[in-house]
């Protein structure tokens, strides 16, 4: 997997985060199904909880988009730590993603680590369940 237009998209939108409150901006970007790269940053809120992750914002890019599938995503963040993603948005990805679906995470640098769904998500429940 060739990270480097979904590491270009994701650097764009990582600035352009509304993060006031935290000043932890991240930007996301996905490959989807139908070709198109969608990109998405952090939206916070004076209310906290009603803050959005940025894959969030990828996720809801893609769907308004047209796009039904994430073929592969990318998550960037500033900081010495990995910036994956936090717990919700594994599950959100995992609604339009396979278990081996890839997932790199990167600092302003470059990609620093990749993951498959299924290693950050193990033993997932997806849409599949629902029809068993
Ligand atoms: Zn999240």
């Amino acid at each position: 997997m060739d990270f480097d237009a979904l590491f270009d998209a994701a650097k764009a939108a990582q600035p352009r985060a509304y993060a006031p409150y935290s000043r932890f901006k991240v930007g996301a970007a996905l490959l989807a199904d139908d070709g198109a790269i969608y990109p998405g940053c952090n939206v916070e809120n004076a209310a906290y909880p009603v803050g959005a992750c940025a894959e969030a914002g990828a996720i809801s890019a893609m769907i308004a988009g047209g796009g039904r599938a994430i073929r592969a995503i990318l998550v960037l963040g500033e900081g010495e730590e990995l910036v994956t993603p936090c717990g919700a948005c594994r599950q959100r990805i995992r609604e339009f993603a396979a278990p081996e679906t890839p997932i790199a995470i990167a600092g302003l640098d470059g990609i620093r680590a990749r993951f498959s769904l299924a290693e950050l998500l193990p033993a997932s429940f997806g849409p599949a369940n629902l029809r068993s």
